[in-house]
């Protein structure tokens, strides 16, 4: 038997800092072990964005200049990405991505970018600072420990419904001040962490995998991967 899973790679032409695309591909890595591929679609401006097609969400991160571009498009796939986060779709949002799920982000220069609010979290403005460098965080849930490279302006107040990533051991994380990193809602994950995130993690990177595999195939067995030891990363073959 062998398995497929639909990405939408969101705005990847335009938001896809330090190689956020990799985040997929790491997952592919993972899946080749349980005879898994992962076909990617980029969608971007002017594209359709279809709920029921996909099996895995990445919106990267991007400057300032692109997510003002993005954002006006964004609006226009406001419901079907909002429906897909409600019916439990696993999604990955990194930095600007992560920023734009949310109510708004006040660039650096003070200009407000609108975000679609599917998830209760808005975004500030630092004065002429930036949040740069390695993080680690730790995942209450799970007690992993997760490890990046953040690199935002931004600075993110979770809200209803919305709990972290993880708790920040080293470095900024969402705002500076509360320390919390990243968000989980539902199956929608949000990180400041490029690196990017799932190739530097492999526990969550099994983690969003499996979520995947067992929300499309929910009688098969994907428990091969939790034994799965070996680096993959030695021997893939990988479409993206
Ligand atoms: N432009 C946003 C900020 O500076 C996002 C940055 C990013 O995606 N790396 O906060």
């Amino acid at each position: 038997m062998t398995y497929t899973l639909h990405a939408a790679h969101l705005y990847g032409d335009l938001m896809n800092t330090y190689g956020d695309i990799g985040n997929i591909l790491a997952m592919g890595y993972y899946a080749k072990a349980v005879n898994a591929t992962i076909d990617v679609d980029l969608v971007s401006l002017d594209d359709p964005f279809d709920p029921d097609k996909y099996d895995f969400v990445l919106f990267g991160g991007g400057q300032d200049y692109e997510q003002s571009i993005v954002s006006k498009d964004l609006q226009t796939k406001k419901a079907p990405l909002t429906r897909y986060i409600e019916d439990g779709g696993p999604f990955l949002a990194i930095c600007g991505g992560f920023q734009m799920l949310g109510h708004y982000y006040i660039g650096a220069n003070g200009e407000k970018i609108a975000g679609i609010g599917a998830l209760d979290h808005y975004t500030l403005s630092q004065d002429n600072n930036r949040f740069i460098g390695n993080i680690t965080i730790k995942n209450a849930e799970t007690g992993q420990t997760y490890y990046g490279f953040e690199n935002h302006n931004g600075m993110t107040f979770l809200g209803d419904g919305e709990r972290p990533l993880g708790d920040v051991l080293q470095g900024h994380g969402n705002n500076g001040k509360d320390g919390s990193e990243g968000v989980i809602y539902k199956n929608t994950f949000g990180s400041y962490f490029h690196g990017p995130i799932l190739a530097r993690n492999e526990a969550l990177a099994k983690r969003i995998l499996k979520i995947a595999l067992n929300r499309k195939y929910p009688d098969a067995d994907f428990s091969a991967l939790d034994q799965l030891t070996e680096d993959l990363t030695k021997n893939v073959d990988v479409k993206a």
